[in-house]
């Protein structure tokens, strides 16, 4: 089984201890939900899986091989593996939706054809599977730009895809969209986690949205790791010890704007 593993792992902006020292085992086809205020260090533990950033200090390994140390074509090679979506979907507003589909392909290529944007037969099939499995095959010649924001992120989700990645990294990818988008956009990661038994880590903003799609819930603070285990252990009394009495609403301080159920909170 392929594990992720996250050993010792720190990041330092001056005297800021972004993540500080983490220790984590991720197995394959697991959906981990991230949590915590912003400024808790989620986004930087994803950046520095998929070498975003580079650590101070510790390691990230998958399959054994050591990923703090790769280097050119084996850091591509992992970047593929790993692929990351993010709030503001960073697709490319002037091109058609498939055409950014496509682009989730361009790192397997050399420099020339990813220059001239040639795609074979078989990526374009690639595309269009992976964009008729987020419902977004009506929209596949309209220009990115016209999408609102939930359709983005499903092309974003398509894009990820056709990467063929072993891990699917999800940095805040529903912190912009209305209830009925982030619903879709979740439910779409669900249904790649177990389609594809592909491993889902998610940075959300959330504790109900973590409750509901997530099987392991890991809460950051101040860098560090409060709880991690299987979301019906976080209870709200959980979350009160984790975060201080006012905790629960501050973690879910979102929940009006973002949250994609309007369940009433579940007293402890
Ligand atoms: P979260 O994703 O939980 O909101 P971040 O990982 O973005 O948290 O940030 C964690 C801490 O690290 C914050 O205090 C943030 O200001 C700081 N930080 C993140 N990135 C940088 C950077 N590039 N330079 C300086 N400080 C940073």
């Amino acid at each position: 089984m392929s594990t992720l593993k996250i050993a010792g792992l720190s990041k330092h902006f001056g005297s800021t201890k972004a993540v500080d020292e983490i220790n984590l085992e991720i197995d394959s086809g697991e959906f981990v939900g991230v949590i915590g205020r912003s400024g808790a260090g989620k986004s930087t533990l994803l950046r520095l899986i998929n070498r975003l950033i580079e650590p101070t200090a510790g390691s990230v390994s998958f399959d054994d091989v050591n990923i703090t140390e790769l280097r050119s074509k084996e850091l591509r090679q992992w970047r593929r593996n790993c692929a990351m979506i993010f709030q503001q979907f960073n697709l490319v507003d002037r091109l058609d939706v498939i055409t950014n589909v496509l682009v989730g392909r361009i790192s397997e290529h050399g420099i020339l054809s990813s220059t001239t944007m040639r795609f074979s037969d078989e990526e374009r099939t690639m595309a269009v599977k992976a964009l008729d499995r987020l419902d977004m095959i009506p929209f596949a010649l309209q220009r990115a730009g016209t999408l609102s924001g939930g359709q983005q992120q499903r092309v974003a989700i398509a894009r990820a895809l056709v990467q063929n990645p072993r891990i699917m990294l999800a940095d805040e990818p529903i912190a912009s969209l209305d209830p009925g988008n982030a619903t879709r956009v979740m439910d779409a990661l669900r249904t790649i986690n177990e389609e594809d038994k592909l491993t889902v880590l998610v940075n959300l903003h959330t504790l109900d949205t973590a409750r509901e799609y997530c099987s392991r819930i890991i809460a950051m603070r101040q860098g560090q790791v409060m709880f991690d285990g299987p979301a019906q252990q976080l209870t709200d009394a959980v979350v009160r010890e984790i975060y201080g009495a006012d905790g629960l609403e501050e973690i879910n301080e979102a929940v009006t704007s973002t949250s994609i159920q309007n369940r009433p909170q579940v007293a402890a």
